[in-house]
């Protein structure tokens, strides 16, 4: 065998679309210049598609397209396959018949990883071979292999991350053009930072996957998606986005991965963020994660969090590096070791909150207020009122408390009959949790 076939890897790709097509492209239209930075040279030999007679972004050769998925992974000549196709099946019965033929696999697939990475990450070890998935979270951002690699010997104590350009492109629109939710919603969608079908970014579901992938990472503790709790952005209305910026804050939804004494956990649920934190100035569609630990002290990762080109840059990297351990006939171990840890329950973390309600303009109310939230356990740090004609709308920040007593304040203020309305409720982005 010649070096230069030594340096040459044959590719099987499931999928085509945003990510896969353009990383065809770049593969085919940057061959030269990735071979003269890497050595490396990728062939493109079998694509997976649902439909093999849509139009593609690159040249089409007879035999590469076919809509039978598992000829890309028996193929021989496929030597390292890419899942870029996204969803749970058949992607993940075809990434682990990969793994267990002993191939390594790429994936993008942040929804499959939170669901199934410990089977996942089993199987590529039992086969001593890479499976890598930098393009998951983050899209463009190097996220993963910081955390499991450059990070690995770091006692990371929390994860912050805006990890959905969706959802911040919306938050943003509203708060620097007082748009509505909807209207927000439907620019996203006109300009294309939103699929038609914008659930699972506005439900905070797919924030939950990534929360779950990056909290896993950081811990070494497995964190699966059912173990993360999410909150979308759905009721925000442009009176707390106002609220918020009076009192300093922005409001983001952020995937918080947190590590204490008790335990870790991840969640996902819009936060007042202080104006003077770092994420408080991610705008837009931009995604960023920050990263706390008691020696690197902060870190701040930001960039495009979607779209083709920078996921297919992600794609790539994951597939050099894959590659030059397929050629080094390495057996390769996993990048990390998970180990079992407490989980803390949702119920147990512990945030301050906002409230906003609408109480009956008399006397006595805040007094009321106060008693009904010391009562649960709950202590407040300030209180903001503004009298209309017949009721007020009243702010309250309270000091940090577990989510069992805030539930349970909010279920007794709602109780109260001069309270007219609990008009939202949202967590308070603190020092430590
Ligand atoms: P996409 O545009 O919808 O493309 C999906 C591709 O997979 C298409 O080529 C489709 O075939 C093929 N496919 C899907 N289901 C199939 C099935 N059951 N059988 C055969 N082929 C199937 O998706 P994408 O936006 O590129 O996303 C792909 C993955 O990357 C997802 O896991 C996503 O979460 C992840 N990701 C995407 C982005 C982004 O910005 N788009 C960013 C980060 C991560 P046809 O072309 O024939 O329909």
């Amino acid at each position: 065998m010649s070096h230069d076939m030594k340096r040459s890897i044959g590719v099987g790709l499931l999928g085509a679309g945003t990510v896969g097509g353009m990383l065809v492209s770049r593969l085919l239209g940057d061959a030269d210049a990735i071979a003269l930075k890497t050595g490396l040279t990728f062939h493109v030999v079998k694509i997976g598609v649902r439909d093999i007679h849509a139009s593609r972004p690159f040249e089409v050769t007879s035999g590469l397209l076919t809509d039978k998925l598992e000829e890309v992974i028996e193929d021989p000549r496929v030597e390292l396959v890419v899942e870029t196709m996204g969803g749970l099946d058949p992607a993940g019965d075809l990434i682990l018949a990969a793994l267990e033929a002993g191939k390594p696999v790429v994936s993008a697939n942040k929804e499959l990883i939170a669901r199934r990475g410990p089977e996942l990450i089993a199987a590529a070890e039992k086969s001593g071979v890479a499976f890598l998935f930098e393009a998951a979270v983050g899209g463009g951002i190097p996220i993963i292999r910081p955390l499991s690699e450059t990070l690995a010997g770091e006692k990371i104590d929390r994860v912050i991350g805006i990890v959905n350009g969706t959802t911040n492109f919306i938050l943003t629109a509203m708060s620097d053009h007082g748009m509505s939710y909807e209207g927000a919603l439907a620019d996203a969608k006109a300009l294309g930072y939103a699929e038609a079908d914008a659930t699972a970014d506005v439900s905070g579901a797919d924030s939950a996957a990534k929360a779950a992938i990056l909290a896993s990472l950081a811990f070494g503790t497995w964190i699966g998606i059912d173990d993360t709790y999410y909150e979308g952005i759905e009721k925000i209305s442009p009176v707390d986005i106002d609220f918020a910026e009076e009192f300093g804050f922005v409001i983001k939804l952020l995937a918080v991965c947190h590590r204490s004494d008790d335990g870790v956990s991840a969640r996902v649920h819009p936060t007042m963020v202080p104006m003077d934190h770092p994420l408080a100035s991610i705008r837009g569609a931009t995604n960023a994660i920050y990263i706390e630990g008691p020696a690197i002290e902060s870190l701040l990762f930001a960039g495009p969090g979607a779209g083709g080109g920078p996921t297919a840059t992600a794609v790539l990297g994951d597939m050099i590096d894959a590659a030059r351990e397929t050629l080094a006939g390495a057996q390769v171990a996993p990048r990390i070791q998970f180990s079992p840890g407490e989980l803390v329950s949702f119920e147990d973390l512990s945030t301050a909150w906002y409230v906003r309600l609408l109480v009956e303009d008399e006397p006595g109310v805040l007094g009321k207020i106060a008693t009904t939230f010391g009562d649960a356990g709950v202590s407040i740090k300030s209180v903001w009122q503004e009298g209309g004609e017949e009721a007020a709308a009243l702010v309250v920040i309270t000091h940090s408390a577990t989510e069992r007593s805030q539930r349970a304040a909010i279920s007794a203020l709602s109780a109260i009959d001069e309270v007219v309305e609990v008009g939202s409720t949202i967590r308070v982005l603190g020092d430590r949790a």
